[in-house]
């Protein structure tokens, strides 16, 4: 790219009024939307200054942002009524030869996406990211479709958009001059178009999101948890496996009911949790939990979860036994299991596998299980 330099406008200042809540402030992963909008500008060659435009309401996250990246030259400044009302006033404090401008509700968008529309629009002085639609297109009166369109003459259109700072502030005043209202525009290409000339496009991103409605971050803040437990096969002791007593002559040798399903379970929920190992909880030094059910143990462990807010929403376990068979003790384990952590059956997956004769597992001296759960 030839030696330009580019100002970036994070437009920030909607009112979030389908997302129900202050989209800015949500916390994606530990970060604010705003946040992780603005960090995907920063460390990229050619930027020079963020402005960030927000609503009084986010006028201190924006701050903290500023202040956590002292480096950066980062301006905020108070938005406007409409969203082109807030561009037209951060347009003011752009200095650069080229402006980027960039929805606060697309944490998503990658460096590479910004560097091909800043190419772009430094070569062709206006540069939109537009994606091709997947779907079939079909235009809509009322209830009824009425007409059928060709899609590859429509795209949707994204942000960052990026233009000649002058082009797009003359574009601006010019809504002015005709006596119109910002409120009549939805982005910055549909007013290039109108007062400029027909904007480039370049490829968008699927990834490139604009946070809406509750749907669009449903998962984002997903845990992943993994745990494995062991423990030797004896005579004198019964086995229990995902809360269920299995007949079999050798049973696991333990401080507490043995269940090494549940064992690797609760390491698993602790570790989607953000918590310690189970020893760390329930020390096995600890009288109470002597001969314990283990399933009480994996309730307590669910609470620290519940504590984040979060939830075990699947769950996956495998066992590793020579003897006995499991394949008809499986359907009642999950139903068991389900029912302790609360979600459907068909959420928990038990698998049984032998150790074909080989090592511990294999010679029935030990059953060892592993587990693996989502949290939301
Ligand atoms: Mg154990």
């Amino acid at each position: 790219m030839k030696d330009v330099k580019f100002d970036v406008i994070i437009a920030a200042a909607g009112k979030s009024e389908r997302m129900g809540v202050n989209k800015m402030a949500l916390t994606i992963s530990h970060q604010t939307t705003l946040e992780r909008t603005v960090e995907a500008f920063i460390g990229i060659e050619n930027i020079d200054k963020i402005i960030i435009a927000v609503s009084d309401e986010n006028i201190n996250v924006a701050k903290d942002i500023a202040s956590r990246n002292k480096n950066e030259n980062i301006v905020v400044t108070k938005g406007g009524k409409s969203r082109e009302e807030t561009v037209y006033l951060a347009l003011k404090e752009v200095t650069s030869e080229y402006v980027l401008i960039h929805d606060g509700a697309r944490p998503f968008v990658s460096k590479k996406l910004i560097k091909d529309v800043m190419e772009c629009a430094s070569i062709d002085g206006s540069s939109i990211p537009v994606l091709r639609p997947d779907d079939s297109m079909r235009r809509v009166d009322g209830d009824k479709i009425t007409r059928t369109v060709n899609r590859d003459k429509y795209c949707l259109v994204q942000t960052p958009q990026g233009f000649l700072t002058e082009s797009i502030k003359m574009a601006f005043n010019s809504i002015l001059n005709d006596k119109k209202s910002f409120a009549d525009y939805t982005d910055e290409s549909e007013i290039y178009l109108e007062y400029i000339r027909e904007p480039s496009v370049v490829l968008g991103d699927k990834r490139n999101i604009k946070l809406t409605d509750p749907t669009d971050i449903a998962g984002l803040n997903t845990k992943v948890g993994s745990g494995y437990d062991i423990h030797a096969l004896v005579t004198g002791r019964s086995l229990v496996i995902c809360g269920v007593q299995v007949d079999y002559h050798l049973g696991s040798l333990a401080h507490s009911d043995g269940d090494v399903a549940i064992h690797a379970l609760i390491d698993a929920v602790l570790s989607a949790a953000g918590e310690l190992d189970i020893g760390s909880h329930f020390p096995d030094s600890d009288p109470k939990y002597a001969g314990i059910d283990s399933t009480i143990m994996l309730t307590e462990a669910l609470e620290k979860l519940k504590e984040k807010n979060l939830k075990v929403t699947h769950a996956s376990i495998v066992v590793l036994l020579e003897k006995p068979k499991l394949a008809d003790y499986i359907p009642i384990m999950r139903v068991k299991l389900g029912n302790v952590l609360k979600i459907p059956s068909s959420d928990v997956t038990i698998s049984a596998k032998t150790g074909e004769g080989l090592g511990e597992i294999g010679e029935g001296k030990a059953i060892a299980a592993y587990a693996m759960v989502i949290a939301n």
